[in-house]
This record gives structure tokens, C-alpha cells and sequence, in this order.
């Protein structure tokens, strides 16, 4: 088998590549995709809004997207991470103020 990375032959149990040391299988993520569907990979706004309001949603998408649409991907990704972190912060302040509210 060939090197996805450098396409020098490797041994073909191996993991890594021992002429780039890329993994093998793993195409390099700087090299320009190729492929008609890739054409369409753009970051789109409207991913990250998606992910930071329904963060399951974006994390979903990024999941799916990750192999095939890497920017849109991240943006979706990027989107849920901050939307999880948002309310990871402002739960426990809004249960702190309901709390104070009670007392
Ligand atoms: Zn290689």
C-alpha cells in the first residue's frame, strides 16, 4: 500500500508512514482538497449561530461534517463549544440569583 500523505510505499500494517510520518490513510489537512464536494466547503456564519443556540445541533453537524466539509465543520463546532461554555457559565449564575431570589 501507499502513503495517503507522501504516496512513497509503506508496509501495509503500518499506522504511521515512516517516510513523512503522516498517518496513514489521513490525507494532509494543509494540502488543497480535491473532489467536486469539496468545492462547496465554506465556513458559513450561520453554522456558528446554530451551534451556539443549540450546541446538540452543531455538535451533530460538526460530527458529520468533519470528514467532508472541514470549514463548515468548524464553524458549526466552534459555534457549539462557545455555546456550551456560554451556559456552563450563566446556569450556575442564573441558579445562584433564583437562589438569592428565595431566600
Ligand atoms: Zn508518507
Amino acid at each position: 500500500m501507499y502513503c495517503g500523505n507522501c504516496g512513497k510505499e509503506i508496509e501495509s500494517d503500518s499506522v504511521y508512514c515512516r517516510h513523512c510520518g503522516g498517518k496513514v490513510g489521513a490525507a494532509d489537512p494543509n494540502r488543497p482538497p480535491t473532489g467536486l464536494y469539496y468545492a462547496e466547503d465554506k465556513s458559513i456564519p450561520g453554522g456558528a449561530a446554530l451551534g451556539f443556540f443549540f450546541p446538540v445541533v452543531g455538535f451533530i453537524l460538526w460530527l458529520v461534517w468533519q470528514d467532508k466539509y472541514r470549514k463548515r465543520a468548524t464553524s458549526c463546532g466552534k459555534g457549539a463549544l462557545a455555546g456550551v461554555i456560554v451556559s456552563a457559565v450563566i446556569v450556575p449564575i442564573v441558579f445562584i440569583i433564583m437562589l438569592v431570589a428565595m431566600m
